[in-house]
């Protein structure tokens, strides 16, 4: 080295000297490392007693420096020099990029006198200072100082220029080189972290591990990890370690509320070293913990552009979070928004799944899945119940062997059920034991993971099966046991009728009257039993024949006219003018009318009207009921027309609910069509067609004329 001490060095020494110093600071890389020995070597150059050095990161803020006073180097002084750098000397030079010498520095304001330096220290000094520029860029500031006033020397001060010129690439180098590697720090705490964290996706796993992560790569032992409970947009800490995480985890707080809370109102992250100074610090938590905080690190969770929830970490080892603190837990935070997101929706998916396998095995239908050849791969309990089979045993059989296949249903290989429609029909199941149960089958082509198969629910209706078979026997058993009784009454009266004198007994006449009637209302109702049989049974009607339909309604009118008077009503009677004949069963029409004005009777309040008429409508003849009931709301309007439909009784009138079934039955099999018209308390409008006789227009125009 040279020696300078004031004396001026040749042109020769200097070139060694800065050749030197460049190959000696070329050769490290640390920042720390080259920060001091700039400083070093600059000092022994120029004889100087103490030196600092502030480095500047490309926006011009100071992120490292070294001091050395004498031997001794301080280390963590960026804070310190951050005060020189804003008002003193150095911040002159960085400002005008200029290097400088002062002779005497009691004598220049440029030298800051810091409030914490010593008594001895505050003395006249003379000082050099020079920028470290690397191009354009100012990368640093380098200031030696001699306690002696004028110590330095112009010469001193173009030497510490040419110096630094040299330091400049040295400091970038190593500044670039330490940001590399406090990045590739980052970026292998975070790796390992990923790894760790969505490794698992258990819910309580995963939070544990992101805990753990945490505290590693932030060298903690207290974190914790809150989540947003959106409905009541409140944090509400789930997981914690650390002595009082057991106090920590159920707590709440609002949004906003806290450093926590700040950080999920705002969506960003903070690192604050001393709470005591910072006003968003809320209090209450370490109230309840009992835990003292220091500093914390608190960054959101996401999932998207939302904030889930946030990760915080309290007191590091070191006192205060170091710079990198921020970005780890930031990415930390990161990958745990994902990884927590994830677990969150495989536990939905898994209690979904559970749900639907509950509902699978607890259904009370029995349910096969089969794909599309017919072999069972799944069956539920009730399935292994009808079937006498365990489940592993009917999944080595096909559907085929139960009996359950319709083909006419299904269509030619399943091509009903593949077209995606609900295939239903009844039939009988078969088990490999003989047992037969009669079924209701609903088949429909299922997606299960991605895979297409079919589904079966088999539904046993034995206990429907008896109900009808004991209605059928009911059915026939009136049948028969009323016919040939009611024969005889109905004899007797018309021999009564015949052989009583009863012109001037009209108390007699009307008795007789009544149970004439009320005879003729049985026989419609053996007649209605015995023809909803045969036509169920797909049996034609009997002979049709042209029949008036002036005398049909009037027919039916004076059936039911007694009812109807006894509950005040009216029927009006609203024919076209020209009505053709319809080819019918007389009786048969005659019954489905009468049934339709008894229930229009039945549900017309008391002094009401009721309507009846006929039109001709294209082929056929309509006729019409209307009422003034209670109407029949439009999802009952085809169901009402079933066997066994009653909907409501009137005034205590119990039906058995096949009277509209008796008239669907009648008018389909006479190639005509019935339904209803009606709101609820609108009223009702019950209509039905039949045919007109094939010349019906021309017999009825002649027999007009013949009139
Ligand atoms: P029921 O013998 O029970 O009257 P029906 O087949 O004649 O059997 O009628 C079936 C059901 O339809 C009845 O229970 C009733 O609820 C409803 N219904 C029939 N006619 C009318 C009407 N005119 N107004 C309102 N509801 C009616």
């Amino acid at each position: 080295m040279v020696q300078t001490n004031g004396i001026r060095p040749t042109t020769e020494a200097t070139l060694e000297l800065l050749y030197n110093i460049s190959r000696e600071l070329t050769s490290a890389l640390d920042l720390h490392m080259v920060l001091r020995r700039v400083l070093f070597l600059s000092m022994q150059s120029v004889g100087a007693i103490s030196g600092s050095i502030i480095v500047l990161d490309s926006y011009g803020k100071p992120i490292d420096s070294a001091i050395i006073t004498g031997d001794v180097v301080h280390d963590q002084t960026t804070q310190q020099l951050r005060i020189t750098y804003e008002q003193g000397l150095a911040g002159w030079v960085a400002q005008h990029r200029q290097a400088v010498l002062i002779a005497d520095t009691s004598r220049d304001e440029r030298w800051l006198f810091r409030p914490d330096d010593a008594p001895e220290r505050r003395g006249a000094k003379s000082a050099v200072s020079a920028p470290l520029m690397v191009r354009d860029e100012l990368v640093g500031v380098m200031t030696l100082v001699h306690p002696r006033p004028g110590f330095f020397q112009s010469e001193h001060l173009s030497l510490v220029q040419s110096i630094a010129d040299q330091a400049g690439i040295a400091i970038l180098n190593a500044r670039l080189y330490d940001e590399s590697q406090r990045r590739a720090r980052v970026m292998a705490a975070l790796a390992s972290s990923a790894a760790a964290i969505t490794g698992s996706l258990d819910l309580k796993e995963v939070l544990q591990r992101i805990l753990e992560q945490t505290g590693r790569a932030l060298m903690v032992d207290t974190v914790s990890l809150a989540l947003l409970d959106p409905k009541r947009q409140e944090l509400v800490f789930e997981a914690s370690t650390g002595r009082f995480s057991e106090k920590v985890v159920g707590i709440r707080l609002k949004i906003g509320q806290g450093i926590a809370g700040w950080v999920a109102q705002h969506g960003e992250g903070t690192v604050v070293n001393n709470v005591s100074q910072d006003e968003r610090f809320f209090r209450g938590v370490d109230q309840i913990t009992g835990f003292k905080t220091r500093a914390i690190a608190c960054a959101p969770i996401r999932w998207g552009n939302e904030v889930i929830g946030i990760l915080e970490a309290l007191n590091p080892y070191g006192r205060v979070f170091d710079e990198d603190a921020l970005d780890v837990l930031n990415g930390i935070a990161s990958l745990a928004g994902t990884a927590i997101r994830h677990a969150q929706l495989f536990e939905a998916l898994q209690a979904a799944h559970q749900r639907y396998r509950e509902l699978f095995q607890d259904s009370i239908d029995a349910i096969f899945i089969t794909d599309w050849e017919g072999h069972i791969v799944e069956a539920n309990h009730q399935a292994e119940q009808v079937t006498h089979l365990r489940s592993e045993a009917l999944r080595e059989q096909a559907i085929h062997s139960l009996s359950l296949v319709d083909e006419n249903m299904l269509g030619k290989g399943w091509v009903n059920l593949q077209q995606g429609e609900t295939v239903s029909y009844e039939t009988s199941l078969q088990t490999s034991d003989g047992l037969i149960l009669p079924v209701h089958v609903y088949a429909r082509k299922v997606a299960i993971e991605g895979e297409s198969y079919v589904q079966w629910i088999v539904h046993d209706i034995t206990e429907r099966k008896n109900l009808e078979t004991l209605r059928n026997d009911l059915i026939s058993m009136i049948y028969h046991d009323l016919r040939s009784p009611l024969a005889n009454v109905v004899s007797s009266l018309d021999v009564l009728e015949n052989i009583l004198p009863l012109e001037n007994e009209p108390a007699l006449k009307s008795l007789l009257n009544i149970a004439i009637r009320s005879t003729e209302r049985i026989q419609r109702l053996t007649n209605s039993l015995l023809d909803l049989r045969r036509l169920e049974a797909g049996q034609p009607i009997n002979n049709p024949q042209p029949q008036s339909v002036e005398e049909i309604i009037a027919d039916s009118i004076d059936a039911v006219q007694a009812a109807a008077d006894s509950k005040h009503q009216v029927i009006e009677t609203k024919l076209a003018a020209l009505l053709p004949a319809v080819l019918a069963d007389g009786e048969m029409v005659r019954r489905v009318l009468i049934n339709l004005l008894e229930n229009a009777i039945k549900y017309t309040p008391q002094g009401s009207r009721i309507g009846v008429g006929a039109q001709p409508a294209g082929e056929m003849v309509e006729f019409w009921v209307q009422d003034r009931g209670p109407g029949i709301p439009p999802s009952e309007q085809e169901r009402i027309f079933d066997k066994f439909t009653r909907l409501h009784s009137a005034e205590g009138q119990h039906g058995f609910g096949l009277g509209l079934a008796y008239c669907r039955l009648a008018v389909e099999a006479h190639g005509g069509r019935i339904w209803v018209e009606s709101q609820p308390n609108q009223g009702s409008c019950f209509r039905f067609t039949l045919p007109m006789t094939s010349n019906g227009q021309a017999e009825d125009a002649n027999q007009k004329v013949l009139e």
